[in-house]
This record gives structure tokens, C-alpha cells and sequence, in this order.
């Protein structure tokens, strides 16, 4: 055993059983811990995509630094027609409608800064 677990310190195998106990409680399996995991994880990484948008875009009428929403990613947020998000000025209104993905927006403003 001490090859084996060796790597891992007691916490975290006293851990590792709580974590047993409590997903067989619920008759859930490690299976859905790796599930949960990967959804944490793509949450974590849009909202991080999210927020960096909204630092380094500015309104291109007075420079103020623009709001960024996503648009289209769930029932409360449609448009109708094909737009992915919108940046808009909180200063003169300005807004600016986005119709390319998430990913190509941020690659072509880091291109920008
Ligand atoms: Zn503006």
C-alpha cells in the first residue's frame, strides 16, 4: 500500500473516503465526480473568457471601457437573430453586436491590445 498511496497524505485519503461515504449515500458513483469536475471546469473557464473581454475592450466614440454579455446561451438571453454577444458603452450608449464565437473574439483582442 505505502507504493501505492504513498504520494497521497493521510488528509487526503481520510478525504477520499468521506467522499466514498458520502457518494454512496446519495448512490452516486466516481463517475460522477469526473462529470462534475468537467462541468465546474468549463464554467470556471467561460466565466474567466467573460471577464477578460470585459477588461480590454473600449468604446471605439469615446474610449470609455465597454460592457461585454454574451447573448443566445440560454432561454432568458435571446435575440433572435444570430448574435453571440454585445459590448455596450455605459458612457454615450454605443454598442456593438458580435456575431463570431466567444474564442474568436478574445484571440482577435489580444491581437488588438
Ligand atoms: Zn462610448
Amino acid at each position: 500500500m505505502e507504493k501505492i498511496l504513498g504520494a497521497y497524505t493521510i488528509g487526503m485519503l481520510q478525504d477520499l473516503l468521506m467522499l466514498r461515504h458520502t457518494l454512496e449515500r446519495h448512490r452516486k458513483s466516481f463517475f460522477d465526480v469526473e462529470e462534475y469536475i468537467e462541468q465546474q471546469i468549463a464554467l470556471r473557464t467561460k466565466e474567466k473568457v467573460r471577464k477578460k473581454v470585459y477588461m480590454i475592450k473600449s468604446c471605439p466614440v469615446c474610449g470609455t471601457r465597454m460592457s461585454f454579455s454574451p447573448v443566445n446561451t440560454g432561454p432568458r438571453n435571446q435575440t433572435g437573430d444570430n448574435s453571440t454577444a454585445v459590448f455596450y458603452c455605459p458612457k454615450c450608449d454605443e454598442d456593438y453586436w458580435e456575431t463570431r464565437s466567444i474564442e474568436e473574439i478574445v484571440k482577435d483582442l489580444r491581437k488588438e491590445a
